[in-house]
């Protein structure tokens, strides 16, 4: 990632405090026991919200319910540590933690019951969120006015900060389809650019890869790494670099977010061989750098300043492997 997101405290959260409630005070306390609605507590207005959404809730809610009564003091203490696992986004994210999967769910439990979980996750996402007293779109304008709107995935594409005329889509950083419980977390809602979302992040998976990866909790601290350009050809119609992201403390997150959203190949294409951008702007501080010799320190000023801005930071990059590779001195067509 290139910056970190700032969370944003909103009564959209009101919709996960009630899921953990349901789960863990409720289906894993059902064991030989029937349902009503007085098993849903009264504070926060929980029974209320439960009852008054009775398709959408109260009915699955019940359903699962008379699945967990009659499960064994170990399942109910498995879909316990299960929830407040893959709830744990961050622990998740620094691989101190290890998930659970639908899979597991299956195999641990029963099919039905992970299908019904499934069924019931995704209707709370899609069919309740946005319903009172939740309000998804509201969390999301009162999310831009707390966060710049750039995304942080790419940092090539600017967000729309107001739902009433467009909303970017929440990705499910760790995939909705693959791990149960964390549907309607808010930690684990990203918004996200639809180019990042459609195109390349898809349903890949932030833990794993061949094996367990860490990843970027985009609710932590803020990334540390560089991103290192070697210029191998800088004419203007022979104009050719490569690109990698390097850093000391958090190499392995930095992989990660690569392999997610293909930077690498997507800064080259999008944005330094889109239109020869990348041997204009060379040539440009080549003949402004022989002029004024204070140039290129002012420009890199410029760019370290706001490197979110108009793509500073790859700019910044490539300016940097010009100063290492000495561009500036030499005759570019001979480089
Ligand atoms: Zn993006």
């Amino acid at each position: 990632m290139l910056f970190k997101y700032n969370f944003v405290n909103h009564d959209a959260e009101i919709m996960q405090k009630l899921i953990e409630h349901i789960v863990l005070d409720v289906w894993c306390n059902a064991k030989g026991k029937n349902f009503n609605l007085n098993k849903i507590k009264e504070e926060d207005n929980f029974r209320k919200i439960v009852r008054t959404k009775r398709i959408l809730l109260k009915k699955h809610i019940h359903e699962i319910f008379k699945l967990c009564s009659k499960l064994n003091d170990l399942q109910l203490t498995y879909i316990r540590d299960a929830f407040n696992a893959n709830n744990n986004i961050e622990a998740l994210c620094i691989n101190t933690v290890n998930p659970v999967f639908y899979d597991d769910l299956s195999s641990e439990i029963s099919p039905l019951f992970a299908k019904k979980i499934k069924v019931f996750f995704n209707n709370l996402y899609e069919k309740v969120f946005n319903q009172q007293p939740f309000y998804i779109n509201k969390h999301y304008d009162e999310f831009f006015q707390s966060n710049q709107a750039i995304c942080p995935f790419c940092g090539l594409v600017s967000l729309q900060k107001n739902s009433l005329v467009h909303r970017e889509a929440y990705d499910h950083y760790l995939p909705k389809e693959k791990y149960p419980f964390n549907t309607v977390n808010l930690k684990n809602l990203l918004p996200m650019c639809s180019k990042c979302n459609e195109f390349y992040k898809k349903t890949k998976d932030p833990l794993f890869d061949t094996n367990r990866k860490k990843a970027f909790f985009y609710f932590g601290n803020n990334p540390e790494f560089n991103i290192k350009i070697n210029i191998m050809k800088s004419s203007a119609d022979d104009f050719e670099l490569e690109l990698s992201f390097i850093s000391s403390v958090m190499q392995e997150e930095v992989d990660t977010w690569n392999r997610l959203f293909e930077l690498d190949e997507r800064y080259r294409t999008d944005f330094f061989y889109a239109d020869n951008f990348g041997a204009t702007i060379l040539n440009h501080w080549y003949s402004c750098s022989k002029r004024d010799a204070e140039y290129v320190k002012n420009e890199m000023y410029l760019f370290e300043q706001n490197q979110c801005k108009d793509k500073n930071f790859l700019r910044k990059a490539l300016l940097e492997a010009c100063i290492n590779q000495e561009i500036f001195n030499d005759d570019l067509e001979n480089i």
